[in-house]
């Protein structure tokens, strides 16, 4: 079965239109990311599956159903959010275990629902604490245990690794990653953060102000960006942008290059000169004037001994090179 249909799915405030036709299929088990920068409508799309706000117009269907006028609890979906949202004063395992309470469900139910979170999220030795009592990534996990004790159809999840500091944010989302494995749940992740896209998702749905402008895998998108603003925003360092008249291309037509596909070799089509090196220990990133708007980047892996004010010249294999009209279509 379908986890989720999205039919045209429009969403305005007032008169603004902050969702415009949004189409989108998500199977059972997908792993399934939104992403696109903020104010994009990423979360307004996740409040309107979830039901906490109602679409202007369109259809949303959830396992079969559509929902549309179902309240959230009834929507067989659970939401983890960035700001964690546990209840203070109530222990991780109560914490955990409220919504099956309201849902008066048996008492073993769930304590076997509970117990088998916590062992899936490693939370057994916490359960008797406060949130307060917990690290930033334990508070996050006892959200999403919270979440799993329901068995919801589809899991929504709105940037829930934020607030976490770059290494527990990396722990935290390979502990996604394999909870998914783990579950083979449907599964609806909502980020800004295109490594985040990348790593977790099995299907990346990019937008950008309230339009879908791709659909696919992560190195699909990466590999065959359908516009300039796709291939921009997927990948790290980000793609590099330059008239195509500065390697003998037509007027009006830009080339994009990912940092990766440049190299340093002597008679390059693009002569320049160095104006920073960031070292990473692994890569080196090397900005390099050629007289464009933008300085290029380029990453050569491993250590270089290149200075700024270094003059180069650079190339690539016209393989991989992009082009995109003026208006940042594909050609
Ligand atoms: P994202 O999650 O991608 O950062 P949001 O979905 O939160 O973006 O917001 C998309 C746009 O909708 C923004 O311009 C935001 O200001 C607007 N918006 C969100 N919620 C409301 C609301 N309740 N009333 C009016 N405008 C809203
Ligand atoms: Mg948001």
């Amino acid at each position: 079965m379908t986890a989720l249909i999205l039919d045209n799915v429009c969403k305005s405030f007032g008169p603004v239109e902050v969702l415009k036709n949004i189409n989108l299929t998500v199977e059972e088990g997908e792993f399934v990311v939104f992403v696109g920068p903020s104010g994009c409508g990423k979360s307004t799309l996740l409040r309107v599956i979830a039901g906490l706000e109602d679409a202007t117009s369109g259809t949303i269907n959830i396992g079969g159903a559509v929902v549309n006028g179902v309240p959230p609890a009834k929507r067989g979906i659970a939401m983890v959010f960035q700001s964690y949202a546990l209840y203070p004063h109530l222990s991780v395992e109560n914490n955990m275990s409220l919504a099956l309470k309201q849902e008066k469900q048996p008492k073993a139910e769930i304590a076997a629902r509970v117990a088998e979170a916590s062992r899936i999220l490693s939370l057994d030795d916490y359960l008797d604490r406060r949130p307060s009592e917990l690290s930033g990534g334990q508070r996050q996990r006892v959200a999403i245990g919270r979440a799993i004790v329901r068995e919801p159809k589809l899991f929504l999840f709105d940037e829930p690794l934020s607030n976490l500091d770059a290494a527990l944010r990396m722990n935290t989302r390979i502990e996604i990653a394999k909870l998914h494995r783990t579950l083979k749940a449907s599964m609806i992740y909502v980020t800004h953060d295109q490594t985040e896209a990348m790593t977790l998702a099995s299907k990346i749905v990019v937008l950008r102000d309230g339009r879908v402008e791709q659909v696919g895998a992560p190195m699909e998108l990466y590999n065959n960006p359908a516009n300039r603003f796709v291939a921009g925003f997927l990948g790290s360092p980000a793609m590099n942008f330059f008239p195509a008249e500065l390697v003998g291309g037509k007027a009006g037509e830009v080339i994009g290059l990912r940092p990766e596909h440049l190299r340093i070799t002597k008679g390059g089509r693009l002569p320049g000169t160095v104006v920073h090196v960031e070292r990473l220990g692994g890569d080196t990133n090397v900005l390099v004037d050629i007289g464009a708007e933008d300085n290029l980047t380029l990453r050569l892996f491993g250590q270089y001994a290149i200075e700024p004010d270094a003059k180069t010249e650079l190339d690539f294999d016209d393989a991989h090179a992009f082009r995109f009209d003026m208006d940042g279509n594909r050609l």
